[in-house]
């Protein structure tokens, strides 16, 4: 049994080991956890406690406990620093592709680039299943802080392209299960928002709540049926400039 990422809260990991429990006794072996951010880590010690050993990309360990920090931003309360602080580090980590066995079924686990700079998703070959983590987000603006649109739009345009892609199942991040047109949307999603805030920035020489006020309308009429806030929005618009005119940070590797 390998489980992919532990949501944020640890109720709701234990909610997740009581439902495999009633599916399956097979022992929990594997936890990959897809990257750093704390809604796909925060449960890390409820799946660890279970028997899992951690498997994370290797700039896991220094960003788990401290830039989740930053991601929280003014969301950040004791109670959250607190469980921040004591996230377990994973104990397998890697900057290559992995193949894990369970038994005769063969699991891939690939690095990726795009949505953090230390990220992983999880194949399983023979199941057309891919687990995406947070590189596809279903109908739901994505979350850019640490992110890279031009790296982010290459990978996803390389799962679109897979042979199998029109019979696979892509298991998003956030948002229902997904098939390979949610992909090539999303795709769009992140180009449409890297045209507009070109088009704002550059030929309108719009900035700040101007520039969101340019592009934030155009998105939403487009991508009518997502999820887009106000506040991932503004967000989104900001990072974006940023990339655009080279001042974005991102997370920075951190020695063993
Ligand atoms: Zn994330």
């Amino acid at each position: 049994m390998l489980v992919v990422d532990s949501f944020f809260y640890p109720d709701a990991t234990r909610a997740l080991i009581g439902e495999i429990r009633r599916l399956t006794p097979k022992p929990i072996r594997y936890l990959v956890n897809t990257h750093y951010h704390i809604d796909h880590t925060g449960g890390d010690q409820v799946v660890r406690g279970a028997g899992a050993i951690i498997i994370a990309h290797r700039n896991v360990r220094g960003w788990v406990r401290v830039n989740n920090i930053a991601l929280m931003g003014d969301r950040i309360t004791p109670e959250i620093a607190a469980r921040i602080a004591a996230v377990p580090l994973p104990d397998l980590v890697t900057d290559k592709d992995l193949i894990v066995w369970l038994g005769s079924r063969k699991i891939v686990v690939r690095t990726v680039l795009g949505h953090t700079g230390g990220d992983l998703i999880v194949e399983v070959p023979d199941a057309k299943v891919m687990f995406t983590g947070d590189m596809l987000w279903r109908k739901v603006a994505p979350n850019l802080i640490d992110g890279s649109i031009s790296e982010w739009s290459k990978t996803t345009g390389g799962f679109a392209r897979l042979p199998d892609a029109a019979q696979m199942r892509f298991v998003p991040g956030h948002g229902d299960v997904a098939d390979v047109k949610d992909v090539e949307q999303f795709r769009a999603y992140l180009l449409d928002l890297q045209r507009l805030v070109v088009e704002g920035s550059r030929k309108a020489r719009l900035k700040g709540d101007a520039l969101v006020g340019y592009v934030a309308p155009k998105l939403r009429s487009k991508y009518s049926d997502w999820t887009i806030s106000e506040r991932s929005i503004a967000a989104e618009v900001r990072y974006m400039n940023e990339e655009l005119i080279g001042t974005k940070r991102r997370p920075v590797p951190q020695p063993d």
